[in-house]
């Protein structure tokens, strides 16, 4: 099994503990671990995956609490970084559909500081990108382009999820997709929203999008489409695999589930070319990989959400 190499942020969600408020109305807040790459690094391993997550956290009690997090669910933290400015936090409320209203106070996750050491260890692995907060500056998006780039000459299967909030982006999304663009050339697999595909490709049909995105270089294209299922696109086929029927509480960490689930599965594919070979193998793939984001939204939260195997089976 390979291991899967998540790079990016680590923080603290507060969620307002009122349901169907927003932030201006939210008065009390409960803690949790979160950060889209950190998710998936926790996905994976709870399906019994070995991923490491490679970021940075404060030297404070929220930094340590972050680490003993991802260590208690059996992520590889060792090659994570803690710097003395404060643990970057994020504000979470849960409309009452479920989607979410949020705002950040970004610290530590910005100084991951790039270390040589690590490229010989990408060799013939996983490395997951999933971007958030690291094309905003700092050492991070410093370190973002270098590890691409160790990444593409260590022969890693390279997963790309550019993770988009427009609250960080509002009259600069064309930054955003430029610095997206070198990721999409070099990456075998993308995660993208709906609203992230289109942004990226400037087409609104989905069809269209794919297609512009595939030219970039992509071979594997995914869409999630929340409750609709995932639009999967790749030379051999190009279909919506529907989701699951659940009730969903807090979509809060559904893509991040999906595509932890998505990168454990390749991790155990020892002939990657069958992938993009043949349709049945990566359908099945995403298959499950709908069941890990379904059974996420029933619950609140992120890491605490992620299924296990067992669960995954029984569905
Ligand atoms: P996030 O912003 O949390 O990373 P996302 O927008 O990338 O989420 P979603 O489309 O919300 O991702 O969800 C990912 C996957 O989880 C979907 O493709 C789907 O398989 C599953 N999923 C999400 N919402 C639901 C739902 N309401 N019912 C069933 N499955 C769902």
């Amino acid at each position: 099994m390979k291991n899967v190499f998540c790079i990016g942020e680590l923080l603290i969600d507060f969620v307002a503990e009122k349901q169907g408020s927003d932030l201006s109305k939210a008065n009390n807040f409960t803690k949790k671990a979160g950060g889209a790459p950190a998710n998936v690094a926790s996905a994976i391993a709870k399906l019994g995956g070995k991923s490491f997550f490679i970021g940075c956290v404060g030297k404070d009690p929220f930094g340590t609490f972050l680490i003993n997090t991802l260590t208690e669910g059996q992520v590889d933290v060792s090659l994570s970084q803690r710097s003395d400015t404060f643990t970057t936090l994020a504000f979470v409320s849960i409309a009452e559909d479920g989607e979410r209203d949020f705002v950040f106070s970004r610290g530590a996750d910005k100084e991951l500081k790039y270390d040589r050491r690590l490229s010989k260890l990408f060799k013939d692995q996983i490395v997951h990108f999933g971007a958030a907060t690291s094309f905003l500056g700092g050492h991070l998006e410093e370190a973002y382009s270098l590890y691409l780039q160790e990444a593409v000459s260590n022969n890693s299967f390279i997963s790309f999820d550019p993770n988009f909030r427009a609250d960080l982006w509002k009259g600069t999304e064309a930054i955003f997709v430029q610095k997206c663009i070198p990721f999409i050339e070099k990456s075998h697999l993308c995660k993208f929203s709906l609203e992230e595909a289109q942004l990226l490709s400037g087409k609104e049909n989905l069809e269209e999008a794919c297609a512009f995105l595939h030219k970039l270089g992509s071979k594997i294209i995914t869409i999630t489409l929340g409750g609709e299922g995932t639009y999967l696109s790749t030379p051999a086929v190009k279909k919506i695999i529907p989701s699951i029927k659940v009730s969903p509480i807090d979509t809060t960490g559904a893509g991040d589930a999906f595509i932890g689930c998505l990168l454990k599965q390749i991790a155990l594919t020892t002939n990657l070319d069958t992938l993009t070979s043949g349709s049945e193998p990566l359908e099945n793939m995403v298959q499950q990989a709908n069941k890990a984001g379904a059974i996420t939204t029933t619950n609140y939260g992120a890491i605490e959400s992620l299924p296990t195997q067992q669960q995954l089976n029984q569905l």
